[in-house]
């Protein structure tokens, strides 16, 4: 989705017309590819943030509306048309990119981790062990120290040769 042309490409089911200024072009210039369906039927995302945008008025600007909602987006900070996008500015746009989609899962994981941490606590706590004693007791002796471990098991001793290899005249005469 980096390049608009690709963008342009997924607005197929794009409910608006050209001559409104939430146009496929607009909206594919300013970051945005179709991610919409029955439910959303107006949703997209932006290729660097990851924001995604929905209840689109006729009369929004597209880069206006993804400024608005994602400041923070490195393309709005850029702030360039295409054409004069480096190779080098791509090149960290597509960082960014990564980063933003690994924040996401990330976040994603730590919000279900939250929930269930929720449910945990919203169980009802085990019964008490022990009541805590008042009465001062003195402290536990200290453990004595362990024996000293067996020492490890031995091996049995490899067989020696057979008797016969050792009187074996050399074989280089
Ligand atoms: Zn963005």
């Amino acid at each position: 989705m980096s390049t608009e042309e690709k963008r342009l490409s997924t607005f197929k089911k794009w409910p608006y017309g050209s001559d409104t200024s939430i146009n496929k072009e607009k909206m594919a210039a300013a970051g945005f590819y179709y991610i919409g369906n029955k439910k959303e039927p107006d949703l997209v995302r932006c290729f660097v943030c990851l924001k995604e945008l929905d209840g689109w008025e006729v009369e929004d600007d597209p880069w206006e509306e993804h400024k608005n909602h994602a400041s923070y987006c490195q393309f709005i900070h850029l702030n360039k048309a295409e054409c004069e996008i480096t190779f080098e500015e791509m090149h960290d746009l597509e960082m960014y990119r990564q980063i933003n989609m690994a924040t996401k899962v990330l976040t994603k994981k730590i919000k279900e981790f939250e929930k269930q941490a929720a449910n945990t606590r919203e169980a009802p706590p085990p019964p008490p062990s022990s009541p805590p004693s008042s009465s001062k007791k003195p402290p536990a002796p200290s453990l004595p120290s362990r024996p000293p471990a067996p020492p490890p098991s031995l091996k049995p001793p490899t067989p020696a040769p057979p008797f016969q290899d050792l009187l074996a005249p050399p074989s280089s005469f």
